[in-house]
């Protein structure tokens, strides 16, 4: 039978990709929204192209790979070239998501995104799990991991959907504001309930 979709979503630093990593040495086939967002701007693929035709070889780094900075600041100072670049890439994105998803052999597989909800990237899902973590340790963890300022960090958590937003589209909430230990624990047991449903519903 072919493997239904788990949607896994979460703040930045809830620890999202800490839950994605353990069902993965768990055997669950995991496809990193992330990840697909970079596969589709790599060199050579015809999405680079189109985005240097519209900005120049401004938008490049010396070794042809696209710089995000210089890009971010393009569309930054314009909304019309924003969604250009959203109307761009957002199709190609699904696409690539969807070809990796349907590689996957397992009895369900998993597709993390920070914004799985507000890119409507859901719909490819048939089941969403929020990592639900309080703010202040979204910060702490985040200001580690990344060595960024707390500034930084609030300014990305303002930009992305609030927490109730988030889990009023969750099917299943993990509260990840225990240790490591309790992270893999919860992800085992949500494990052990995923294996029983048929479609991603009991
Ligand atoms: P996200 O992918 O949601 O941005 P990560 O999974 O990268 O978040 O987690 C953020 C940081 O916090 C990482 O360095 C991760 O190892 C750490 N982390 C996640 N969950 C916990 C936890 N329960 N206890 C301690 N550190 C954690």
């Amino acid at each position: 039978m072919k493997p239904w979709i788990l949607g896994l979503t979460g703040g930045i630093g809830s620890g999202k990709s800490a839950a994605a990593e353990h069902f993965s040495t768990l055997g669950i086939h995991m496809v990193d929204a992330d990840h697909a967002a970079r596969w589709v701007v790599e060199p050579g693929r015809p999405a680079l192209a189109k985005i240097v035709d519209r900005f120049g070889e401004g938008v490049l780094l010396p070794d042809g790979q696209l710089n995000r900075g210089a890009l971010r600041e393009r569309i930054f100072q314009s909304e019309d070239e924003r969604r250009w670049l959203e109307r761009l890439l957002h199709p190609l994105i699904g696409e690539e998501i969807v070809a990796n998803l349907a590689r996957a052999e397992s009895p369900y597989a998993i597709l993390v995104s920070p914004l799985l909800v507000e890119s409507g990237q859901h719909r490819l899902t048939q089941r969403v799990l929020v990592v639900d973590t309080p703010e202040h340790l979204q910060l702490e963890r985040t200001m580690r991991r990344d060595s960024v300022s707390e500034g930084q960090v609030r300014a990305i958590l303002k930009a992305q959907a609030a927490r109730e937003d988030r889990i009023k589209h969750a099917h299943d909430v993990l509260l990840n504001d225990g240790d490591l230990e309790h992270l893999h624990q919860q992800v085992e047991r949500l494990h052990q309930f995923y294996l029983g449903l048929r479609g991603g519903q009991p």
